[in-house]
């Protein structure tokens, strides 16, 4: 029986953008691949014709009707446009869950070529660090918020272990600083170690981040997956592309509940681009998982026996070779040439679209508020700043007020170190509950002497 057609968007994306999708697509299309492309643009050109997500609306809506895309790298622009077309395609199609596998290819040269490495990383997708909330409180002094949310670790671990179960993986790590940052990685852990109990199956493991870079070195074959947040998982899925030859090899799937982009790891490469020499790999192993996502199990398994073999005969490309390495072109007929054949003691990955449940979002939770840190920019020496808050304090029946400084509670003048950005804590007396009156009245008060620029409102809950 032969498969339906399936609609497929393509982005070629800038630098060896196009080289490496014509590669992947030369490649299915001789395998006979039952994909119709549609052929759209994202990326530097488009920031250039004033388009500032650098994502046209043809693009969008040919997303929304094929659910599935295969993307070339998009040039990041410094200095025009939103941060990163990246970033906003995966935003705009809620894609959760970045998947990296990492997985030994025959004769690729890497300083670990001799260990069995097979593991899995994903990666929290949207919250953290890249959600992208930074103000200037002035020139030289600027805040970045690190969001995470409940709902976001739950998404994402459910999605691990699910990942785990469904692929028979055995065990799952999950990677966070919850020692250092107790409510926001700390969410990750909890969520990770209260979903376990749901999967007795999988043996789950909190490793804190740092550790996990080390043993990775150290000893990479004790992971088959680890999951963790955003920041933590764009930092180590670059790492595990280096213990199996680097980011010309490195594939990943960015999932959504809907939607799934799959595109390599690496960027533009602005160097070597029009040179036919790019690697194709990691752009052919990313059309893979999309044929694993799309139900096309055996052609996968085709193509990834195909290029196994190509490996097998030594045959590859300039950045993993120095001795006849060949072209785009040359390595891409290569691929071709092995179509059919299969590679010796090779086993294919496993990627597959993973059936998710769904997930609660939390409720709304009022909590009460019982203070409020002030953020003020001024250069007034400790003693004086201190002593001039404590009478607003005193005056509006708040506790002495705290001040920090660059997440230090400073209690002696103090000059070294010191940047004029102050947190100030003014809490109720024995925990009473706030009033947003109050407060305002509290910064109307701090206004007359100091520059305020942000009010948090602290909470119990
Ligand atoms: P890069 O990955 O483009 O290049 C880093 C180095 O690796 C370069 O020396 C390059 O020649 C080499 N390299 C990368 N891919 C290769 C391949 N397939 N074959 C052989 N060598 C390869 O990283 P960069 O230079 O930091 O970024 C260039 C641009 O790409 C930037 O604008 C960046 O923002 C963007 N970028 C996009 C994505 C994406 O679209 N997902 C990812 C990373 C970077």
């Amino acid at each position: 029986m032969t498969s339906p057609i399936r609609h497929i968007t393509v982005i070629p994306g800038d630098g060896i953008g196009q080289e490496v999708v014509d590669a992947a697509l030369q490649i299915l299309k001789a395998a006979s691949a039952p994909i119709n492309w549609t052929i759209c643009h994202a990326g530097e050109k488009v920031f250039k014709s004033g388009i500032e997500t650098g994502v046209p609306q043809e693009t969008l809506d040919s997303i929304k009707e094929t659910k599935v895309v295969l993307k070339g790298p998009l040039t990041t622009p410094v200095g025009y446009g939103e941060r990163s077309a990246n970033v906003f395609l995966r935003k705009a199609f809620g894609l959760f869950a970045n998947i990296r596998p990492v997985k030994q290819y025959p004769n690729i040269p890497s300083l670990f070529k001799n260990m069995p490495i097979d593991l899995v990383v994903v990666r929290e997708n949207i919250e953290d660090l890249y959600a992208g909330i930074e103000y200037y409180h002035q020139p030289g002094i600027a805040q970045s918020i690190k969001l995470i949310s409940e709902y976001g670790c739950n998404t994402i671990n459910t999605f691990a272990f699910e990942y785990a179960k469904q692929t028979n993986r055995k065990s799952l790590h999950c990677a966070t600083k919850a020692n250092i940052l107790k409510t926001t990685e700390g969410m990750m852990k909890r969520s990770f170690e209260t979903l376990s109990e749901q999967y007795s199956q999988v043996e789950a493991k909190h490793i804190i981040i740092d550790n996990c870079a080390h043993q990775l070195v150290i000893n990479p074959s004790q992971f088959e997956m680890i999951v963790t947040t955003n920041m933590n998982g764009d930092i180590i899925s670059d790492l595990t592309s280096g213990l199996v030859g680097g980011l010309g090899i490195a594939p990943s799937a960015n999932i959504g509940r809907e939607h799934a982009m799959f595109e390599a790891v690496h960027g533009a490469a602005p160097d070597i681009a029009g040179q036919d020499k790019a690697n194709p790999t990691a752009m052919i192993l990313s059309a893979i998982m999309m044929c694993r996502y799309i139900g096309l199990e055996k052609l996968a398994d085709t193509i990834e026996n195909a290029l196994a073999l190509t490996f097998q005969q030594n045959k590859m490309t300039g950045d993993l070779t120095q001795d006849q390495p060949l072209s785009t072109n040359e390595f891409t007929k290569s691929v071709i040439e092995n179509l059919g054949d299969r590679a010796v003691n090779f086993q294919p990955s496993s990627f597959k679209s993973i059936q998710m449940p769904q997930i609660k979002k939390e409720k709304v939770n009022r909590g009460s508020c019982h203070g409020v840190d002030i953020i003020i920019i001024s250069d007034t020496p400790y003693l004086n700043l201190k002593d001039q808050l404590d009478r607003i304090a005193g005056d509006y029946s708040f506790s002495p007020v705290k001040l920090s400084n660059r997440g230090k509670l400073i209690e002696s003048e103090e000059t070294e170190q010191i940047i004029p950005q102050w947190f100030c804590r003014f809490s109720t007396k024995e925990n009473q509950e706030i009033t947003n009156n109050r407060i305002t009245e509290l910064l109307d008060e701090v206004s007359k002497s100091y520059h305020w620029v942000q009010c948090e409102k602290l909470f119990n809950f």
